[in-house]
């Protein structure tokens, strides 16, 4: 078997060469954190999470390195801060908002069956870093100081603009850049800049004297730096970030260290959009992973399912998300699940690991899930072993699944309160011709989650039986 994945850069698919198969190092740009993720948030998350686990097969469990960043200085996260604890001084309020997101987002993640991280930097923690690079950078003449801010000086990178492909007219556009006084020119951009009075500050580099805070992308290259060294061999992301994102992080790595790379591969997975439409809050698709696990337009799916349905399409590709989607995902997963026997995933089958080898090739998995399925039929047990080693290294549990769906049943039972009761309430007004009750009492279990199936037994007299809508 041999590892074959997609580099942006290069744009094509090569065999993977880790630097160190004893220390294969990956990084991914992870949550600002001031909000609940979206599902959109949740691709990456989930797309490095397959590969983390197939590094793992591949190399070894202690021999991958895989971090995964949360930024938590940002000016949305001020304006969080501001928002929510108005009371409170601007630094503790912001430290409330982080962690908590930070949480927030760990337990979203965890629902969704991705590992964590070997390490989880968050950017606070790493100005030194930013600030050795940032002098350099300086040192080497790629950046310079002007009224307290330092900007990176693109035209002193000859490799500017390689990773994104793009012409200077397609960046300058493409990065929404200000004309701002302190840029020698308009497409430099701040690596540090001054903060606002009570806003988060640290000391500056460059000799400059009032405290600052670090730009974007310096963040990345610094905790980059810091947890996997100079050049690694993997740094991924969502499309939207390749410019200029990826494009900076990857001028200021390479002209700090002197070196031609920063990582071996690129990777980027393709844009998530709701029923046909960009995700937002202003056209009223916009859908958060807790929203889909809890409660979205009256439904919710437990986190495998949605692991599921997002390994449907190819990483690469965009995925349309939509309740058919999640609704076939949790249905065929049932079924899987309901045949597969209780397993661990450390033999998956080759055709398993072999479709993931070609970069990350899910559609081609799911076939091959399929293709047991059906095996289970014809050879019983060892198909169904074989279908529940596959599962489980894909990160699909069965146990977490039951226990979502027996804790929804629950729920649900509750609040449509006693079944029984209401069912033979109705068929007390059936008996008695009052129709009208008889469909209101359908109606509130309905509205509770509970269907009834009106049928007969087999003496021909009317029986009622229901389930939970799904
Ligand atoms: P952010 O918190 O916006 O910086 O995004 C965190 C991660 O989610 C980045 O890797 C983004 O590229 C990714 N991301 C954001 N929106 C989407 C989307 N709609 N589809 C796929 N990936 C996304
Ligand atoms: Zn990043």
């Amino acid at each position: 078997m041999e590892l074959k994945l997609y580099d942006t850069l290069t744009k094509d698919k090569q065999p993977f060469r880790p630097l160190d198969s004893n220390n294969v190092r990956m990084y991914v740009c992870g949550p600002t954190v001031y909000d609940f993720a979206h599902i959109g948030n949740a691709r990456p998350v989930i797309v490095f999470d397959v590969l983390f686990r197939l590094l793992r097969h591949v190399y070894g469990e202690s021999h991958v390195k895989y971090v995964r960043n949360i930024t938590d200085v940002d000016d949305k996260i001020n304006d969080r801060a501001l928002r929510d604890y108005p009371g409170l001084p601007l630094n503790e309020a912001i430290r409330k908002v982080t962690e908590q997101t930070e949480w927030q987002f760990h337990d979203d993640v965890d629902a969704l069956g991705c590992l964590r991280p070997t390490v989880e930097p968050r950017a606070t923690e790493h100005v030194a870093e930013m600030r050795a690079i940032i002098e350099k950078l300086i040192k080497n003449g790629n950046a310079y100081v002007e009224q307290d801010h330092v900007l990176f000086k693109v035209a002193s990178d000859p490799n500017y603009g390689k990773l994104a492909r793009r012409s200077l007219d397609e960046m300058l556009a493409g990065a929404r850049v200000d004309v701002a006084p302190y840029k020698h020119d308009a497409m430099d951009f701040v690596l540090w800049k001054p903060s606002k009075p009570g806003e988060p500050s640290w000391p500056s580099p460059g000799g400059i004297k009032p405290e600052g805070r670090p730009g974007w992308h310096i963040e990345c290259s610094a905790m980059a730096w810091k947890h996997l060294g100079e050049q690694f061999d993997i740094h991924g992301g969502g499309i939207d970030l390749v410019f200029p994102h990826h494009e900076n992080e990857l001028a200021q790595s390479c002209c700090a260290f002197h070196e031609a790379r920063m990582a071996n591969v690129w990777m980027h997975n393709g844009f998530l959009q709701v029923e046909g439409e960009k995700m937002s809050k202003s056209l009223g698709n916009f859908v958060t992973i807790r929203e889909l696990l809890t409660g979205w337009r009256g439904r919710s799916w437990p986190g495998d399912a949605l692991r599921f349905a997002m390994m449907q399409t190819h990483y690469r590709s965009p995925i349309d998300w939509s309740l058919v989607l999640c609704d076939n995902a949790f249905n065929t997963l049932k079924d899987f699940f309901s045949v597969a026997a209780a397993t661990t995933s450390e033999n998956p089958p080759a055709s398993i690991v072999e479709a993931l080898a070609d970069d990350l090739n899910t559609p081609k998995v799911i076939a091959e899930l399929h293709a047991l399925r059906r095996q289970v039929r014809s050879t019983g047990d060892e198909a169904s072993v074989a279908l529940g080693d596959a599962l489980a290294f894909l990160g699909l549990d069965a146990e977490r699944f039951s226990a979502w769906v027996a804790k929804a049943d629950a729920s649900v039972l509750s609040g449509a309160g006693k079944v029984d009761d209401l069912i033979a309430a109705r068929a007390a007004a059936r008996a008695r011709k009052d129709f009208k009750e008889s469909d209101r009492l359908r109606d509130e279990l309905a509205a509770r989650g509970i269907v009834l199936k009106d049928g007969k037994d087999v003496d021909g007299n009317p029986v009622t039986t229901w389930e939970i809508a799904r």
